[in-house]
């Protein structure tokens, strides 16, 4: 029975929020004037306007919701110091001139770094902890795949990562479920909502204006100045950034063109037996795999439970739906998990887009860091920083992300009404690749 999975104190909230819950607080309120206007909350906006304030560039957050509603406390907590470079959700694999692979790498590698030293600099309390992530193969061919990737990760973004066949996959992981896998050792893990609270409070520190319950509904020139409309009033400014990635909407309908936001589905589990908890994934890796529909995974901070993620559909659905999805994808991995509950489930937007690379660039006159394709805890923050940078006109280099080439496609108006068929599609062309391995 579908409802054995719940256990009696469910909530369909992410866990995370225990730890910090979104919330508009004290209502900051929206100032006249500001140099940098910032339209989105997350961990870009803020890291946007933390950047700019240490040049002397006062800037002001708007949030649409409460603070940290958006994916930045839904997400995994997974930090990843690489890019899936050409892996897009409609699998897709889009040409990258290796060059340039090469520099996105390394911008990758530099978002690593950032986000290490930011939590040190600013004594963010959120678990940060950097055990590295192993990637199971899904088929004997995904494995071999992996291997003829190593040589470029490990040059280029420096990721330390090395392949572990099948026969040791146990070291890894407390499953046979994979063919192998690659571990990369720079790679690391946090609490996302107290990292989230630790960028807010350090802007707070600084008096950044960061204003919720502020939805901007329009954005026009007015001079040589940026009139930016909110729903609690308006504010002249002199640059604007859209930060918005997976909730992008019709603000900004070029931008909207240009990223898919497809729905991302977590659940926590009930505290498990400390034996069996410790056991799950000995060195305390994220764990991931080279499934279409990708599944994510990690023990919580505490050791003591199960935080599983993945695209159990495509698009936003009830927890009732998404949850008993995950909980078969644990228990296919984790056998000895029948039976534990699921004390939370919830979901959040990711923004993939077209060629399944992170942007940054100005559009139409607005700067905006825009398209995690799914890992952006490292990425969404560096993004914005660069950005900062770049308005500040302090940037000594150019970021690989930052073009003109930002692709939309004649077909695709901001209304993806196709992703459940992909979806569909794709558990289909990973069961059969499955079946032939
Ligand atoms: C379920 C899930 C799991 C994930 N797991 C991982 C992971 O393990 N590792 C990883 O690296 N990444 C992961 N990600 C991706 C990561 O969470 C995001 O890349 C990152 O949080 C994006 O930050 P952001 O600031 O760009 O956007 P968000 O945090 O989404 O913030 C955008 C904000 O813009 C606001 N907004 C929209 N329109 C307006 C408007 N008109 N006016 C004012 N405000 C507006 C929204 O309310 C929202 O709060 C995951 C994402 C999800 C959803």
């Amino acid at each position: 029975m579908v409802s054995d999975i719940f256990h009696r104190d469910f909530a369909p909230i992410p866990y995370w929020w225990e730890a910090y819950t979104p919330t508009a607080g004290e209502l900051v309120e929206v100032p006249r004037a500001a140099r940098v206007a910032i339209v989105g909350g997350g961990y870009a906006g803020l890291s946007t306007a933390l950047e700019l304030v240490k040049h002397g560039i006062d800037a002001v957050v708007l949030e649409a919701n409460e603070l940290g509603f958006g994916a930045s406390t839904r997400n995994g907590g997974a930090v990843s110091g690489g890019v899936n470079i050409g892996k897009s959700f409609t699998g897709k694999t889009t040409s990258v001139d290796p060059v340039r692979v090469d520099r996105i790498l390394s911008d990758a590698s530099d978002a690593f770094a950032l986000i290490d030293r930011l939590i040190e600099e600013e004594s963010i309390a959120c678990f940060w902890e950097k055990p590295g992530r192993f990637v199971g193969a899904w088929t004997k061919k995904h494995f071999d795949t992996q291997s003829r990737r190593l040589a470029v990760l490990n040059s280029a973004a420096q990721s330390g990562a090395h392949m572990v066949p099948r026969e040791r996959q146990r070291e890894e992981i407390a499953s046979d479920y994979y063919f192998g896998g690659m571990v990369v050792e720079r790679s690391g893990k946090l609490h996302p909502a107290l990292y989230y609270q630790g960028l807010l409070e350090a802007c707070r520190r600084r008096n950044v204006a960061v204003c919720a319950r502020a939805a901007v509904t329009e954005v026009s020139r007015a001079g040589n100045a940026w009139r930016v409309e909110t729903s609690r009033g308006a504010v002249s400014a002199g640059d604007v950034v859209i930060a918005t990635n997976g909730y992008t909407g019709d603000l900004t309908p070029a931008l909207r063109r240009r990223v898919v936001p497809v729905a991302s589905h977590i659940i926590a589990t009930e505290e498990l037996p400390p034996d069996l908890a410790r056991s799950l994934v000995p060195k305390g890796r994220t764990l991931s795999d080279t499934r279409r529909v990708l599944c994510y995974y990690r023990m919580s901070p505490d050791g003591k439970r199960v935080v599983f993620g993945g695209r159990a559909r495509f698009t936003q659905v009830d927890a009732t739906v998404s949850a008993p999805i995950l909980h078969r994808y644990m228990t296919d991995r984790f056998p000895q998990l029948r039976g534990v509950k699921v004390t939370h489930a919830w979901t959040g937007n990711v923004a993939f887009t077209l060629d399944a690379l992170p942007h940054m660039g100005q559009r139409d006159g607005l700067h905006y860091c825009l398209g995690c394709n799914g890992s952006g805890v490292a990425m969404m923050t560096y993004l914005g920083w660069q950005t900062a940078r770049k308005i500040a006109r302090v940037a000594n280099y150019a970021c690989s992300l930052d073009t003109e080439d930002f692709p939309d496609h004649p077909l695709y108006s901001g209304n993806p009404w196709f992703l459940p068929i992909v979806g569909g599609y794709y558990r289909l062309r990973d069961t059969v690749d499955r079946l032939l391995a």
